[in-house]
Protein backbone atom coordinates (compact mmCIF):
# COMPACT_ATOMS: atom_id res chain seq x y z
CA UNK A 1 0.00 0.00 0.00
CA UNK A 2 1.24 3.40 -0.96
CA UNK A 3 1.37 6.17 2.01
CA UNK A 4 2.40 9.74 1.46
CA UNK A 5 5.19 11.43 3.59
CA UNK A 6 2.54 12.86 5.82
CA UNK A 7 0.63 9.81 6.51
CA UNK A 8 3.82 8.01 7.21
CA UNK A 9 4.19 10.45 9.85
CA UNK A 10 0.63 10.39 11.08
CA UNK A 11 1.28 6.58 11.79
CA UNK A 12 4.40 7.31 13.45
CA UNK A 13 3.05 9.77 16.01
CA UNK A 14 0.00 7.09 16.71
CA UNK A 15 2.38 4.39 17.24
CA UNK A 16 4.14 6.29 19.81
CA UNK A 17 1.26 7.68 21.91
CA UNK A 18 -0.17 3.65 21.88
CA UNK A 19 3.39 3.05 23.81
CA UNK A 20 2.24 4.60 27.52
CA UNK A 21 -0.22 7.36 29.03
CA UNK A 22 2.84 10.16 29.19
CA UNK A 23 3.80 9.27 25.39
CA UNK A 24 -0.34 9.70 24.82
CA UNK A 25 -0.04 13.50 27.08
CA UNK A 26 3.30 14.14 24.68
CA UNK A 27 1.96 13.34 21.50
CA UNK A 28 -1.11 15.25 22.00
CA UNK A 29 -0.01 18.95 21.06
CA UNK A 30 2.51 17.86 18.45
CA UNK A 31 -0.29 16.25 16.41
CA UNK A 32 -1.95 19.43 16.68
CA UNK A 33 0.62 21.29 15.05
CA UNK A 34 1.19 19.03 12.86
CA UNK A 35 -2.35 18.19 11.45
CA UNK A 36 -1.88 22.11 11.61
CA UNK A 37 1.17 22.58 9.40
CA UNK A 38 -0.59 19.91 7.04
CA UNK A 39 -3.67 22.11 6.37
CA UNK A 40 -1.95 24.97 6.02
CA UNK A 41 -0.17 23.28 3.26
CA UNK A 42 -3.57 21.73 2.19
CA UNK A 43 -4.92 25.18 2.04
CA UNK A 44 -2.19 27.03 -0.20
CA UNK A 45 -1.50 24.21 -2.54
CA UNK A 46 1.85 24.71 -3.87
CA UNK A 47 1.04 28.26 -4.35
CA UNK A 48 4.46 29.66 -4.64
CA UNK A 49 2.93 33.28 -4.33
CA UNK A 50 0.47 32.41 -0.94
CA UNK A 51 3.63 30.62 0.24
CA UNK A 52 5.83 34.05 -0.06
CA UNK A 53 2.57 36.07 1.64
CA UNK A 54 2.50 33.98 4.64
CA UNK A 55 5.86 33.65 5.14
CA UNK A 56 6.53 37.76 4.80
CA UNK A 57 3.51 38.30 7.49
CA UNK A 58 5.21 35.88 10.24
CA UNK A 59 8.60 37.92 9.82
CA UNK A 60 6.74 41.07 10.09
CA UNK A 61 4.38 40.53 12.94
CA UNK A 62 7.04 41.11 15.21
CA UNK A 63 7.89 44.17 14.02
CA UNK A 64 4.49 45.71 13.81
CA UNK A 65 3.59 44.39 17.46
CA UNK A 66 6.50 45.75 18.59
CA UNK A 67 5.01 49.16 17.38
CA UNK A 68 1.88 48.62 19.06
CA UNK A 69 3.17 47.26 22.35
CA UNK A 70 5.96 50.96 22.61
CA UNK A 71 9.22 48.68 22.65
CA UNK A 72 12.06 51.07 20.64
CA UNK A 73 15.11 49.88 20.01
CA UNK A 74 17.67 52.07 22.27
CA UNK A 75 18.90 55.36 20.70
CA UNK A 76 22.51 57.23 21.17
CA UNK A 77 21.41 60.06 20.49
CA UNK A 78 18.37 62.21 21.47
CA UNK A 79 16.92 65.01 19.58
CA UNK A 80 15.50 68.38 21.09
CA UNK A 81 13.83 71.14 19.88
CA UNK A 82 14.89 74.40 21.41
CA UNK A 83 13.55 78.00 20.58
CA UNK A 84 16.20 80.48 19.75
CA UNK A 85 15.41 84.22 19.89
CA UNK A 86 17.92 86.43 17.71
CA UNK A 87 18.75 89.61 19.66
CA UNK A 88 20.29 92.05 17.05
CA UNK A 89 23.29 89.27 16.19
CA UNK A 90 22.98 87.08 19.57
CA UNK A 91 20.75 84.02 19.50
CA UNK A 92 19.47 82.89 23.19
CA UNK A 93 17.58 80.03 23.76
CA UNK A 94 13.94 80.09 25.07
CA UNK A 95 11.85 77.01 25.04
CA UNK A 96 10.17 74.06 22.53
CA UNK A 97 9.28 74.59 18.88
CA UNK A 98 9.82 73.15 15.37
CA UNK A 99 12.38 74.49 13.07
CA UNK A 100 15.88 72.54 11.84
CA UNK A 101 19.23 73.74 12.13
CA UNK A 102 19.42 74.52 7.89
CA UNK A 103 16.65 77.33 8.90
CA UNK A 104 18.02 78.99 11.88
CA UNK A 105 21.66 79.70 10.59
CA UNK A 106 19.69 80.87 7.40
CA UNK A 107 17.22 82.85 9.58
CA UNK A 108 20.46 84.13 11.20
CA UNK A 109 22.27 85.10 8.28
CA UNK A 110 19.48 86.81 6.64
CA UNK A 111 17.72 88.31 9.10
CA UNK A 112 18.92 89.47 12.39
CA UNK A 113 15.87 91.42 13.55
CA UNK A 114 14.41 90.13 16.82
CA UNK A 115 12.71 87.23 15.61
CA UNK A 116 11.77 83.68 17.41
CA UNK A 117 13.47 81.33 15.78
CA UNK A 118 14.10 77.54 16.86
CA UNK A 119 16.90 75.06 16.08
CA UNK A 120 17.12 71.48 16.85
CA UNK A 121 20.03 69.65 18.35
CA UNK A 122 21.02 66.59 19.10
CA UNK A 123 22.51 65.42 22.51
CA UNK A 124 24.59 62.76 23.18
CA UNK A 125 25.41 60.54 25.99
CA UNK A 126 26.76 62.56 28.00
CA UNK A 127 24.56 65.24 27.86
CA UNK A 128 26.62 67.21 25.81
CA UNK A 129 25.33 68.76 22.47
CA UNK A 130 26.35 67.15 19.39
CA UNK A 131 27.74 67.66 15.53
CA UNK A 132 24.93 70.55 15.10
CA UNK A 133 26.87 73.14 16.51
CA UNK A 134 30.18 72.14 15.38
CA UNK A 135 32.51 74.78 13.57
CA UNK A 136 35.78 74.22 12.09
CA UNK A 137 39.20 76.24 13.27
CA UNK A 138 39.48 77.39 9.45
CA UNK A 139 36.14 79.06 9.53
CA UNK A 140 36.79 80.42 13.22
CA UNK A 141 40.16 81.95 12.20
CA UNK A 142 39.15 83.29 8.93
CA UNK A 143 35.47 84.33 10.62
CA UNK A 144 37.65 86.07 13.30
CA UNK A 145 39.82 87.86 11.16
CA UNK A 146 37.40 89.11 8.83
CA UNK A 147 36.07 91.26 11.95
CA UNK A 148 39.70 92.68 13.10
CA UNK A 149 39.32 94.00 9.35
CA UNK A 150 42.35 94.54 6.89
CA UNK A 151 45.07 96.33 9.13
CA UNK A 152 45.38 93.43 11.50
CA UNK A 153 47.75 90.27 10.41
CA UNK A 154 46.17 87.81 12.75
CA UNK A 155 46.68 87.11 16.25
CA UNK A 156 49.21 83.97 15.92
CA UNK A 157 51.50 83.85 18.98
CA UNK A 158 54.24 82.56 19.46
CA UNK A 159 54.14 79.77 22.70
CA UNK A 160 56.41 81.37 25.10
CA UNK A 161 57.99 77.77 26.64
CA UNK A 162 60.54 79.65 29.51
CA UNK A 163 58.11 81.86 31.57
CA UNK A 164 56.70 80.16 34.31
CA UNK A 165 54.79 82.92 36.51
CA UNK A 166 56.13 81.60 40.05
CA UNK A 167 56.05 85.33 40.90
CA UNK A 168 52.85 86.33 39.58
CA UNK A 169 49.99 88.08 42.37
CA UNK A 170 47.00 86.25 41.74
CA UNK A 171 43.80 88.06 43.14
CA UNK A 172 40.93 86.59 43.90
CA UNK A 173 38.69 88.59 42.13
CA UNK A 174 40.44 88.30 39.18
CA UNK A 175 37.07 87.62 36.36
CA UNK A 176 39.47 84.36 34.90
CA UNK A 177 39.68 82.70 38.35
CA UNK A 178 35.99 82.20 39.14
CA UNK A 179 35.48 79.34 40.89
CA UNK A 180 32.51 77.89 39.35
CA UNK A 181 31.20 74.17 40.48
CA UNK A 182 28.86 71.61 42.15
CA UNK A 183 29.48 74.10 45.39
CA UNK A 184 30.42 77.53 43.89
CA UNK A 185 27.14 78.18 41.78
CA UNK A 186 27.46 81.12 39.43
CA UNK A 187 26.32 84.06 40.91
CA UNK A 188 22.55 85.25 40.17
CA UNK A 189 23.59 88.96 39.46
CA UNK A 190 27.07 87.29 37.00
CA UNK A 191 26.70 89.32 33.72
CA UNK A 192 28.28 86.89 30.68
CA UNK A 193 30.27 89.86 28.40
CA UNK A 194 29.11 87.96 24.97
CA UNK A 195 31.20 88.11 21.91
CA UNK A 196 30.80 86.09 18.80
CA UNK A 197 33.19 83.57 18.21
CA UNK A 198 31.32 82.18 14.87
CA UNK A 199 28.18 81.25 13.83
CA UNK A 200 26.06 80.68 16.64
CA UNK A 201 28.95 80.06 19.24
CA UNK A 202 29.15 82.86 21.64
CA UNK A 203 31.33 82.82 25.05
CA UNK A 204 32.95 86.11 26.94
CA UNK A 205 34.31 87.53 24.28
CA UNK A 206 37.44 88.70 26.40
CA UNK A 207 38.77 84.90 25.73
CA UNK A 208 38.15 84.92 21.92
CA UNK A 209 41.80 86.34 21.25
CA UNK A 210 43.32 83.64 22.78
CA UNK A 211 41.22 81.27 21.49
CA UNK A 212 41.87 82.00 18.23
CA UNK A 213 45.50 82.05 18.93
CA UNK A 214 45.23 78.99 20.05
CA UNK A 215 43.61 77.52 17.17
CA UNK A 216 46.15 79.14 14.83
CA UNK A 217 48.91 77.50 16.58
CA UNK A 218 47.08 74.22 16.23
CA UNK A 219 47.03 74.05 12.92
CA UNK A 220 50.40 75.51 12.30
CA UNK A 221 51.13 72.17 14.22
CA UNK A 222 49.13 70.68 12.13
CA UNK A 223 46.17 70.01 14.28
CA UNK A 224 42.90 71.14 13.23
CA UNK A 225 40.50 71.62 16.26
CA UNK A 226 36.53 71.77 16.10
CA UNK A 227 34.74 73.89 18.87
CA UNK A 228 31.11 72.50 20.40
CA UNK A 229 29.14 74.52 22.76
CA UNK A 230 31.16 77.73 24.11
CA UNK A 231 28.59 79.16 25.89
CA UNK A 232 25.27 77.62 27.31
CA UNK A 233 22.22 79.59 29.05
CA UNK A 234 21.32 77.94 31.79
CA UNK A 235 17.64 77.07 29.89
CA UNK A 236 19.89 74.82 28.05
CA UNK A 237 21.67 73.62 31.01
CA UNK A 238 18.62 72.67 33.10
CA UNK A 239 17.26 70.85 29.55
CA UNK A 240 20.60 69.10 29.69
CA UNK A 241 20.51 68.06 33.30
CA UNK A 242 16.55 66.86 32.83
CA UNK A 243 17.47 64.83 30.05
CA UNK A 244 19.99 62.82 32.02
CA UNK A 245 17.77 62.07 34.91
CA UNK A 246 14.89 60.53 32.97
CA UNK A 247 17.54 59.38 31.01
CA UNK A 248 18.48 57.18 34.60
CA UNK A 249 15.04 56.84 35.82
CA UNK A 250 13.50 54.71 32.36
CA UNK A 251 16.68 52.23 33.27
CA UNK A 252 15.10 51.97 36.89
CA UNK A 253 16.61 54.71 39.03
CA UNK A 254 14.55 56.25 41.58
CA UNK A 255 14.69 60.31 41.31
CA UNK A 256 17.07 60.74 43.93
CA UNK A 257 19.58 58.03 42.43
CA UNK A 258 19.11 59.79 38.98
CA UNK A 259 19.95 63.14 40.13
CA UNK A 260 22.97 61.91 41.84
CA UNK A 261 23.99 59.63 38.91
CA UNK A 262 23.42 62.72 35.93
CA UNK A 263 25.87 64.85 38.43
CA UNK A 264 28.31 63.02 37.45
CA UNK A 265 27.26 62.85 33.78
CA UNK A 266 26.27 66.67 33.05
CA UNK A 267 26.96 69.55 35.36
CA UNK A 268 24.11 70.69 37.56
CA UNK A 269 22.41 74.25 36.29
CA UNK A 270 23.93 77.16 37.87
CA UNK A 271 27.44 74.90 38.10
CA UNK A 272 27.96 74.86 34.13
CA UNK A 273 30.96 76.72 33.24
CA UNK A 274 29.58 76.81 29.78
CA UNK A 275 27.25 79.17 31.48
CA UNK A 276 29.26 81.70 32.46
CA UNK A 277 30.85 81.52 28.81
CA UNK A 278 34.32 80.64 30.37
CA UNK A 279 34.73 76.84 28.73
CA UNK A 280 34.23 75.11 25.41
CA UNK A 281 34.43 71.78 24.77
CA UNK A 282 37.27 71.34 21.79
CA UNK A 283 37.55 68.40 19.35
CA UNK A 284 39.00 67.72 16.14
CA UNK A 285 38.03 67.54 12.75
CA UNK A 286 37.62 63.97 12.46
CA UNK A 287 37.21 63.22 15.92
CA UNK A 288 33.55 65.06 16.79
CA UNK A 289 32.16 63.57 19.82
CA UNK A 290 32.43 63.94 23.30
CA UNK A 291 34.06 60.96 24.60
CA UNK A 292 36.83 59.50 26.48
CA UNK A 293 39.08 58.20 23.07
CA UNK A 294 38.90 61.97 22.37
CA UNK A 295 42.29 61.97 24.83
CA UNK A 296 44.29 59.40 22.69
CA UNK A 297 44.32 61.38 19.73
CA UNK A 298 46.35 63.66 18.09
CA UNK A 299 44.38 66.99 18.89
CA UNK A 300 43.51 65.74 22.56
CA UNK A 301 46.91 65.24 23.23
CA UNK A 302 48.36 68.57 21.25
CA UNK A 303 45.45 70.18 23.68
CA UNK A 304 46.19 68.74 26.89
CA UNK A 305 49.95 69.88 26.57
CA UNK A 306 49.77 72.97 25.07
CA UNK A 307 46.44 74.69 25.93
CA UNK A 308 47.66 76.44 29.34
CA UNK A 309 50.15 78.34 26.87
CA UNK A 310 47.18 80.13 25.82
CA UNK A 311 45.34 80.22 28.92
CA UNK A 312 43.26 77.21 28.94
CA UNK A 313 42.96 74.10 30.81
CA UNK A 314 42.46 70.66 30.80
CA UNK A 315 39.39 71.42 33.70
CA UNK A 316 38.55 67.35 34.28
CA UNK A 317 41.57 65.52 34.35
CA UNK A 318 41.05 61.91 34.99
CA UNK A 319 43.02 61.41 37.90
CA UNK A 320 41.40 64.19 39.99
CA UNK A 321 37.97 62.78 39.21
CA UNK A 322 37.59 62.72 43.24
CA UNK A 323 38.20 66.64 43.47
CA UNK A 324 36.25 67.67 40.67
CA UNK A 325 33.72 65.52 41.20
CA UNK A 326 33.30 65.23 37.39
CA UNK A 327 34.39 62.38 35.04
CA UNK A 328 37.52 62.80 32.97
CA UNK A 329 36.60 65.33 30.15
CA UNK A 330 39.65 65.05 27.59
CA UNK A 331 37.64 68.09 25.41
CA UNK A 332 36.06 70.54 28.20
CA UNK A 333 38.63 73.29 28.24
CA UNK A 334 38.68 76.34 30.72
CA UNK A 335 39.66 79.86 30.27
CA UNK A 336 41.76 80.59 33.45
CA UNK A 337 44.51 83.03 31.67
CA UNK A 338 48.18 82.39 30.94
CA UNK A 339 49.47 83.09 34.01
CA UNK A 340 47.04 80.55 36.22
CA UNK A 341 47.07 78.27 33.19
CA UNK A 342 50.97 77.87 33.14
CA UNK A 343 51.32 77.32 37.56
CA UNK A 344 48.36 74.63 37.27
CA UNK A 345 50.24 73.20 34.42
CA UNK A 346 53.07 73.01 36.24
CA UNK A 347 52.01 71.80 39.32
CA UNK A 348 49.49 69.28 37.95
CA UNK A 349 46.61 71.51 40.10
CA UNK A 350 42.96 71.49 38.82
CA UNK A 351 41.50 74.83 39.31
CA UNK A 352 40.12 73.54 43.03
CA UNK A 353 43.15 72.61 44.20
CA UNK A 354 44.56 75.62 42.77
CA UNK A 355 42.67 78.07 44.67
CA UNK A 356 43.34 76.48 48.14
CA UNK A 357 46.84 76.91 47.52
CA UNK A 358 47.14 80.13 45.88
CA UNK A 359 43.84 82.22 46.28
CA UNK A 360 42.30 81.16 50.25
CA UNK A 361 44.34 82.84 52.94
ZN1 LIG B 1 31.99 70.99 28.40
Amino acid sequence: MYFTKQERARQKLKSFARKNFICKIIIAPVRGIFELGCLIGRLLGGNIKKIGVSFISVLLFPVFSSFSFGIEAPTEMTDWTIDFEVLDDSVFIADNSEVSTDEILQEVDENVDREEISLEVTVNESGDIAKEDLYYAEDIINGYLDSLGEENEGVYQERDYTRTYDDYEFEPDDWRLILINKSHFIPDDYVVPLGTIYGIHQCDERIIPDLVAMLQSAKVDGVNLSIRSPYRTSALQVLLYNNKISKFMDAGMNYLEAYKLAGQAVTIPGASEHEAGLSLDIVSDTYTSLTEGFGDTEAGKWLASNAHYYGFILRYPAEKEYITTIEYEPWHFRYVGVEAATVMYNENLTLEEFWEKYLEQ
